[in-house]
């Protein structure tokens, strides 16, 4: 079948055109308002046309766009220090997507036991369930066989085991172990917790076996779960961490974060990007920071999740039939549906509403973290309906069919 559009197919696209948004609303070419609880998959951390980022993006707009990783751009040194303070990291390397922030920590961490005398050790562990990007590297790391097929042997270097589970990880962990890839909340995987007691355990085997521990905080990072990161619930801290998405705000732009004692194997020359930490994603990620960061932020992203849940725990009740379960933690919120997830991701679409479908047939609730406790109660009522309108469509089925 061709198709009238000149892009590749490899996106199962809606037709929904958007011509603007304003805070958790977007708003149809024809009209039609839309509540966004997708967040452009969790990028739009603080919704649609947030009046400081777009100053911080016309400001910058006027001055300079780029200049290259040929000179010291004053953007990234300040975001470098922002995100260094505020977290495990001492040293920030900014890229320009999540599967770039993930493949330097993969290179970061080989380099690392390679400049220690210990070239064979570039092996990472990386759990079943798991998305790290689409790169070459990364869906050898994520071993989802869906994303594999097609493209040629699969990245060596990577060994996978079920998550959770102690036993398969000490059987896997050996001399050519560089380092364990893990998210702190499995998201594309349908919003898994990982829970704190198995990151301690995992720190735990790093630190015995001169193993990195890489956290992988695309979609969890940036305040998402009511913590700037999601690994602070656990208390356990990486020697790396992927991010991008939310630090953007739309805005493309990722980082990798390490220790000095890591971040040091990277030296001149070793690795780079012509676009990354461009003067524009820095005026951006700059002016998302200067909000998330400010005091209270992430506790009221803390109390919406909370109050969320025990709404979405309360569709869960009233729709079983729907919904089995609600997971997640702060706004990164999953519904664990009992009917097919793409039948309710369409029927919350007829209803108004845009959220995102995961693995383990989940639909994820990534409202941006302005929303507002009215806004929350809008978005169980258009669930509500989605629910409804389902149930009413199973009945007439089973109806006609009996
Ligand atoms: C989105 C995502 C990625 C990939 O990010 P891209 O910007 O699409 O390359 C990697 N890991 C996780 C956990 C993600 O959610």
């Amino acid at each position: 079948m061709t198709s009238a559009s000149s892009l590749f197919g490899n996106y199962a696209r809606s037709n929904l055109q958007f011509d603007h948004g304003n805070g958790v609303w977007l708003v149809t070419r024809d009209g039609r308002r839309f509540l966004d609880c997708g967040s452009g998959i969790a990028v739009n951390s603080l919704g649609h046309s947030h009046p400081h980022l777009v100053e911080a993006l016309k400001a910058q707009a006027e001055k300079l766009w780029h200049v290259s990783n040929l000179h010291t751009v004053p953007g990234q040194e300040k975001l470098g220090e922002r995100l260094a303070k505020a977290t495990f990291a001492d040293k920030v390397l900014m890229v320009n997507s999540g599967a770039e922030a993930m493949e330097a920590c993969i290179k970061a961490a080989r380099r690392y036991h390679y400049n220690n005398g210990n070239p064979d050790r570039f092996h990472v562990v990386t759990f079943e369930g798991a998305f790290h990007g689409r790169t070459i590297a990364t869906i050898a790391a994520g071993g989802q066989a869906k994303y594999l097929e097609g493209f040629g042997p699969k990245a060596p270097g990577f060994d996978q085991v079920p998550a959770g589970d102690l036993e398969a990880l000490a059987a896997v962990i050996g001399p050519q172990t560089a380092a364990i890839a893990i998210e702190p909340i499995q998201g594309e995987g349908g919003i898994r917790e990982q829970g704190a007691d198995f990151l301690r355990h995992l720190r735990k085997l790093c630190d015995d076996n001169g193993i990195l521990l890489i956290f992988d905080e695309i979609q969890t990072g940036v305040g998402r779960t009511g913590k700037f990161f999601a690994h602070e619930w656990s208390g356990v801290n990486p020697d790396l961490m992927a991010i991008a998405k939310g630090i953007g705000g739309g805005f493309p732009m990722g980082a990798c974060l390490a220790t000095e004692e890591v971040a040091a194997c990277l030296t001149p020359g070793t690795h780079g990007t012509t676009f990354g930490g461009n003067p524009l994603a820095m005026a951006v990620g700059n002016a998302v920071l200067d909000v998330v960061l400010e005091e209270g932020f992430l506790d009221s992203v803390e109390k919406k999740g909370l109050l969320l849940k025990q709404k979405l725990a309360g569709l869960v009740d009233s729709h079983p039939a729907i919904f089995a379960e609600v997971r997640g933690k702060g706004l990164l919120l999953g519904l664990k549906c009992a009917a097919p997830v793409g039948d309710l991701v369409s029927a919350a679409r007829e209803a108004g509403l845009l959220i995102v479908p995961a693995g383990d047939n989940v639909a994820r609730i990534l409202p941006p973290l302005t929303i507002t406790e009215e806004e929350l109660d809008e978005v169980v009522n258009r669930l509500d309906a989605a629910a409804s309108t389902l149930e009413e469509k199973t009945i007439s089925v089973g109806g006609a069919a009996g």
